[in-house]
């Protein structure tokens, strides 16, 4: 995820690395190459320009406390910012009612079907009874895989295969919804492959007949400023409540994140990142930030950890994480657990220092395989403790583990890196940045 906008800020923010202060000619080339970074992510050019206006002139109204490197409090002011790009706050999704409606709206394709079928997932686990009403008219297919993914999940899906009237068809889902107990209903309109007149009246003959508590616009986060034009056009029509970003789990390179907040002021809320029913996340802007600047985000990756495994052990590991604890043992049983988790490049991603790490790697399984030979070679003091390990320690880690000296290098290296981003982070807490982190 923002692969590419990770690495050109981190470049951008390398060419004030050894400077000892903050001054008009090195704000200046770092500004310049942090809104080319913008840029090239696809963020739209006048958002692009002010942010990187305002961040030079925050950065050169601050006084640089000793403690605090040039570099530093750039990542500082840039985070802030990215943080109040995406929203700033975290925006609930809280719909009310008996029952509760919730439409769906978005271009075929953008993924509107599988976010419902997800939606509904994370609800039921919630314990709410929900059902999901298929309003597509025009595609029996929509209405099929709907209808699929209902069973794959256990909800009910309601649907009249017959009936050309998506008004009707909704209304009936409600009734039906009500009838049975289901305490939120979650519509699935008809998309079209571009923004057309017809589509736009019938949803929003469909959102006035049944005044959805929340209507959310889901969209593909892979087509960039289009995704950003589309959501301006939806909103004048729709007026939605807010935003779901799909498909962040591809190549994508950030500019609908970055921009869709200040286009149609409408928090994101939602961000899917596959295609199974539980890639689904709420979106925290601070979350966000932090995993573009590469500084992972502990935070998703423990929620994470508490989803697949008991929390006793996300807690330990959360602690770790802060005290800058974390050892060889820990990121064994991290990434043995990782394995079982998903997306593995984007997961890693959330540890800090990792997103660096991985981002020409393809990541698999397989990827694992050596880094966990290596560490199960080590004793436990090594694990705990990998200063100790010297040139003959690495031969017979190396041996034992089947792989090379420079393997194991690499991995010591890695893990070295690891700990001083971690270590970054922790410092600039100190300073009362970055909030939210670790708590
Ligand atoms: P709809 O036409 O808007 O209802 O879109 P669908 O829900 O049918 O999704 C279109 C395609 O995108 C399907 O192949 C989905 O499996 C896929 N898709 C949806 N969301 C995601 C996502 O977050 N990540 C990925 N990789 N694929 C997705």
């Amino acid at each position: 995820m923002f692969d590419n906008l990770s690495t050109k800020l981190d470049q951008a923010f390398k060419t004030l690395k050894g400077q000892g202060r903050i001054t008009e000619i090195n704000v200046a080339n770092t500004v310049k190459e942090i809104r080319k970074a913008l840029l090239d992510a696809d963020v739209n050019y006048n958002i692009a320009k002010s942010i990187t206006n305002e961040i030079k002139d925050e950065a050169l109204g601050k006084d640089v406390l000793i403690a605090v490197k040039p570099g530093e409090l750039f990542i500082k002011i840039v985070y802030d910012k990215l943080v109040s790009l995406m929203g700033g706050e975290l925006a609930e999704f809280t719909p009310t009612g008996s029952p509760a409606v919730v439409l769906i709206s978005g271009l075929q394709g953008s993924g509107k079907t599988t976010f419902s079928a997800k939606l509904a997932n994370r609800l039921k686990a919630q314990g709410k009874q929900a059902l999901l009403v298929a309003c597509d008219i025009y595609r029996p297919a929509a209405i099929d895989q709907l209808h699929t993914l209902g069973e794959q999940i256990g909800v009910d899906v309601f649907s009249e295969r017959e009936n050309k009237d998506a008004i009707s068809i909704a209304q009936k889902g409600i009734q039906y919804a009500k009838a049975n107990g289901k305490s939120i209903v979650i519509i699935d309109t008809a998309g079209r492959l571009a923004v057309d007149e017809q589509m736009m009246q019938e949803i929003s003959a469909v959102k006035q007949a049944v005044q959805p508590s929340e209507t959310l616009f889901v969209v593909d986060s892979m087509t960039g400023q289009d995704a950003v034009n589309t959501a301006k056009t939806f909103n004048e029509r729709l007026d939605f409540d807010g935003v779901v970003l799909t498909k962040l789990d591809g190549d994508t390179r950030g500019g609908a994140a970055l921009s869709i907040k200040t286009v149609v002021n409408k928090p994101i809320k939602f961000i899917s990142t596959g295609e199974k029913p539980d890639t689904l996340d709420v979106f925290h802007p601070d979350r966000m930030a932090k995993r573009i600047l590469g500084m992972g985000d502990v935070v998703s990756l423990v929620e994470k950890a508490q989803q697949a495994f008991d929390e006793e052990e996300a807690k330990r590991l959360n602690k770790k994480l802060r005290k800058n604890q974390f050892d060889l043992n820990d990121l064994l049983s991290q990434i043995q657990h990782i394995k079982k988790m998903g997306n593995l490049k984007d997961l890693m991603g959330m540890i800090p220092g990792m997103g660096k790490m991985l981002k020409n790697v393809d990541v698999d399984d397989d990827a694992f395989k050596p880094v966990e030979a290596i560490i199960s070679s080590m004793t436990p003091t090594e694990r705990e403790n990998p200063d100790i390990i010297n040139n003959s320690r690495k031969r017979r880690i190396a041996t034992g583990s089947g792989t090379s000296v420079q393997q194991v290098n690499n991995l010591l290296k890695q893990f070295q890196e690891m700990k001083r981003t971690m270590k970054k982070i922790n410092t600039m807490q100190g300073m009362g940045g970055l909030p939210g982190f670790g708590k």
